[in-house]
């Protein structure tokens, strides 16, 4: 039985139980539309309370070190006093049924420490489904008092993306000697880097995680920085040895204070949240026209016509989409 009473789960959120804040979790990843209705409201009343934390996104190809990275930075936060919320995005899981992230066994430490929260964020439906529950989701750990989020995805498929548009930071996990095509570096990724970590860089790899930091840094500086007030750098780390975790750290912290400072943040959210803002009505649009019974009908005739070169591609479109004119004289 779901507890129908907002107030509940707002109330819990905030004295930061987590009990409650995973329960509020289950309704947002809710497809019932009672749930989703009650989800909003909870989420619309907790939003006063959240944006206060560093919001990091971190992609890299399954074994490039993601979850050992993260037990490790996670347990290093935790130790300097900070709350953290991991949530896992797993595109794999929608395909195969299996997972690549989100199983118990990773980050073991972490999955132990009360000051952690981990959440596998299932990815089932759209991209645009994937980008609520997981932008939600963040805005209701920082109610619960997380004040690092770290939104983890794979590096594969169109998933990057969407993390990049709801961090402050994005942190691309590389490992030395994978190759770019490998690693799913597209040119669009290294745009919309904040840094390149070089993980795994111990032992016999250190001399080949040199060559490819000189090598990535060498790409970047080609490229338009996409802010004025920072140019992405290219560090390296071992998660297994610990060593340039800090540096990352210190990093991050760099890049939000001086883009707090002169206000690039603040403006950089705002502009996140009117884009997504604009995509969930692009959508909400498209699915409303193509569900219509109308659209459904004429649909199938129409593509038949063009292909027939009865009607002209234009033509079809264009008797397609008066019904949203008649829609909106009714
Ligand atoms: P994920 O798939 O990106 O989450 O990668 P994992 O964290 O599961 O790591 C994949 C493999 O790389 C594991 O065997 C790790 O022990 C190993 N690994 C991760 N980080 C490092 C590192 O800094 N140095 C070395 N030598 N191995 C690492």
């Amino acid at each position: 039985m779901t507890i129908q009473d907002p107030e509940h789960y707002v109330t819990g959120v905030l004295n930061r139980d987590n009990l409650a804040l995973a329960r509020t979790i289950t309704l947002i990843e809710s497809t019932l539309p009672a749930h989703q209705e009650l989800a909003r409201t909870v989420v619309d009343r907790l939003l006063p309370r959240t944006g206060r934390s560093i919001r990091i996104g971190i992609t890299g190809i399954p074994g490039s070190g993601k979850s050992t990275f993260i037990e490790r930075f996670g347990t290093m936060l935790t130790g300097l006093g900070h709350r953290v919320a991991v949530l896992a995005i797993d595109p794999s899981s929608s395909r195969s049924g299996g997972s690549i992230l989100g199983d118990k066994t990773r980050m073991e430490k972490l999955a132990v420490d009360p000051n952690a929260f981990i959440r596998p964020s299932p990815s089932r439906g759209t991209l645009g489904g994937v980008g609520r529950r997981t932008r939600e989701t963040m805005l209701v750990c920082e109610a619960a008092g997380y004040d690092v989020v770290i939104i983890e995805t794979v590096g594969v498929g169109q998933s990057e993306t969407t993390v990049a548009s709801m961090v402050d930071f994005f942190l691309v996990l590389m490992i030395a000697g994978a190759g770019d095509e490998l690693q799913g570096i597209k040119r669009g990724v290294l745009e919309v880097a904040d840094a390149i970590v070089i993980n795994k860089a111990d032992g016999d790899n250190l001399a080949r995680v040199e060559m490819a930091r000189k090598d990535y840094q060498a790409a970047l500086n080609m490229l338009m920085p996409s802010s004025p007030n920072w140019s992405p750098p290219v560090l390296t780390c071992s998660s297994v040895e610990g060593t340039g975790i800090d540096t990352i750290w210190k990093t991050i912290l760099d890049h939000h204070d001086k883009l707090t400072a002169c206000g690039e943040i603040a403006e950089k959210r705002k502009t996140q949240d009117l884009e997504w803002m604009a995509f969930l009505l692009d959508d909400g649009l498209r699915q409303w026209f193509y569900t219509s019974p109308h659209v459904q009908e004429a649909l199938p005739r129409l593509r038949k016509n063009v292909e027939e070169k009865k009607i002209s591609p234009t033509a079809a479109a264009d008797s397609l989409l008066a019904f949203l004119h008649d829609r909106n004289g009714e």
